[in-house]
């Protein structure tokens, strides 16, 4: 079985974090700037992880689903925040944690997890009624039980469209946050938890004997490489593409001689087909092929990815068996 999407990639590649890193202030160590974004493939399933295990530390009761509430993220972030205010009117205790699910009809639907009053499923199927004017009804209330929150939060990496997202009254794009929580869900501030969570991590990996740094103290963001300018002061468009290229494949080489990552398998393969794309020009490709690896690995289908001979279309885990190391 080929590795989890998350443990194929080795680094962050987005155009803006390649060109910074982050300097610890007291002890001068230098860590590679991440963008933390849901679309990249490696912050991504980070940042939904940093979720999940935050919304478990909530221990919400239950997990409700408001089917097709809308057909933007902005629209359906709206009929959410039209909902959850009826409910407080109406003097229910409501607490919740919600994301946005795009179903294959075009529709979004609300996946909420709750802590507080228990809302009639009648009741909230009504409130869903009238915020959608009339176009949404269908709404399931369950228990919580262990994985729902993984649930839920898996939704957050699907990159969407402008179309998809929406936009505000003033026809600007709409920015909606793919997680939404009430302030009260949680029993501290999420950036205290989440540097609990983060510390937590850290001790289980030094138990285990790794070399983890210490996150503490004040981090400086610094420019390594600033973008290549003409005398006029206009970007250069060829050169800033071959700095791109330069820093990417400086990182996924940093990131794939660190002993703890240097295995066989999915990583080096990773390792392999970006550099091989840098060279051909075809990065974004390699990413497509890396969600192919996915595809693969759960519908047993053989996918087309880049090799010394080019583009070949094979079964990866035969490519990765006769592979040889590649740093
Ligand atoms: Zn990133």
């Amino acid at each position: 079985m080929f590795p989890a999407l998350e443990d194929q990639i080795s680094c962050c590649t987005d155009k803006w974090a390649a060109r910074h890193c982050l300097v610890h202030e007291e002890t001068g160590v230098v860590v590679p700037m991440l963008c933390g974004k849901y679309k990249c493939k490696y912050c991504g399933p980070r940042r939904v992880e940093m979720w999940r295990s935050l919304i478990e530390v909530a221990e919400p009761e239950r997990f409700i689903t408001l089917t097709g509430a809308g057909k933007t993220l902005a629209e359906v972030g709206r009929v959410a925040t039209t909902i959850v205010q009826r409910l407080r009117r109406q003097g229910y205790k409501f607490e919740y944690c919600m994301t946005f699910e795009r179903h294959k009809n075009g529709r979004f639907h609300i996946h909420m997890l709750q802590k507080g009053d228990y809302i009639p499923q009648k009741f909230l199927s009504e409130c869903l009624r009238s915020a959608t004017h009339g176009s949404a009804y269908v709404v399931d209330i369950r228990r919580c039980v262990p994985g729902t929150a993984g649930y839920v939060t898996k939704y957050c990496t699907k990159v969407l469209a402008a179309s998809e997202v929406g936009s505000r009254a003033d026809g600007t794009r709409a920015r909606v946050n793919r997680v939404r929580y009430s302030k009260c869900l949680f029993p501290s501030a999420t950036k205290v938890l989440k540097a609990e969570l983060r510390a937590a991590a850290a001790e289980k990996q030094r138990a285990q004997g790794d070399e983890v740094e210490s996150l503490e103290g004040t981090w400086k963001l610094l420019e390594v490489a600033p973008l290549p300018r003409d005398k006029q002061g206009h970007i250069d468009e060829e050169a800033m593409r071959e700095q791109y290229r330069r820093l990417v494949a400086k990182r996924v080489q940093e990131a794939s001689t660190e002993p703890m990552k240097l295995s066989k398998g999915g990583k080096q393969v990773l390792a392999f087909m970006v550099l091989q794309s840098l060279r051909l020009g075809e990065l974004d490709k390699t990413f497509e092929q890396v969600i192919s690896c996915q595809d693969f690995a759960q519908n047993d289908q053989d996918v087309t990815f880049w090799c010394e001979e080019g583009l070949v279309k094979g079964n990866l885990a035969r490519q990765t068996e006769r592979r040889k190391p590649l740093f």
